[in-house]
């Protein structure tokens, strides 16, 4: 029996762009000031370029915080798999990620920050998922842990796709049935064009 399908909910840059609006003035209401974001890679780097344009900070640095391996399925423990890309002692620090679940990137992620010695530091995400270890000093969104989805952000679109479309082709590789499968198990309807092409990628 094939697994489940996770339930999905398809961003769009609208929402995206709504987000690093309200983050940036809730930061702003707070008159917090950086001098350096550090964007999580990769789920971090969008929102982290949209809040140095909102908040007028130029310097962002890069931390690669792994937990989720492939979507929706989370590989043990997240750890650190790449060092800050640029120094940040003495710097005033906002550490960005796109939602927090387990909340155990961001934890780990500004533990490793507040190890090089920041004058100030503070972490922010898109969204935060009610059942989180970790709570972001700044969030845009809050999701209760009983409507816990998938969140498919645009950035991540074909790469979600192709492996929601393989989990759903496992039992019945028919492109309709494909459709129909990702419909009911993860409440999204995916264009039947997103999905052959996803498919095709995949087996590639
Ligand atoms: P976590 O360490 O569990 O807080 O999540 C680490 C990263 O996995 C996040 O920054 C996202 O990129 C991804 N992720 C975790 N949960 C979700 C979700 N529900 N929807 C979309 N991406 C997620």
């Amino acid at each position: 029996m094939a697994d489940p399908l996770p339930r999905c909910r398809l961003a769009s840059w609208g929402e995206v762009d709504a987000w690093a609006e309200t983050l940036s003035g809730k930061i702003r209401r707070r008159h917090r000031t950086y001098d350096t974001l550090v964007g999580l890679t990769r789920g971090g780097w969008v929102p982290a370029r949209l809040l140095s344009d909102r908040l007028g900070v130029k310097r962002i640095v890069s931390l690669r915080a792994q937990h989720w391996g492939v979507t929706a399925t989370p590989s043990g423990s997240a750890e650190i798999t790449e060092e800050l890309s640029g120094p940040v002692a003495n710097e005033r620090v906002l550490v960005v990620d796109d939602i927090t679940d387990t909340g155990e990137s961001l934890r780990l992620a500004t533990d490793h920050v507040r190890a090089q010695g920041p004058a100030q530091l503070d972490s922010a995400a898109f969204l935060h998922i009610g059942h989180s270890g970790f709570r972001p000093d700044f969030y845009a969104e809050r999701i209760p842990k009983r409507s816990w989805v998938w969140v498919i952000f645009p950035w991540n679109y074909w790469e979600d796709l192709r492996t929601l479309a393989a989990r759903a082709a496992e039992s019945d590789p028919r492109l309709a049935k494909v459709v129909e499968r990702l419909r009911e198990g993860t409440g999204v309807r995916f264009p039947r064009a997103d999905v052959a092409r996803a498919l095709a990628e995949f087996s590639r």
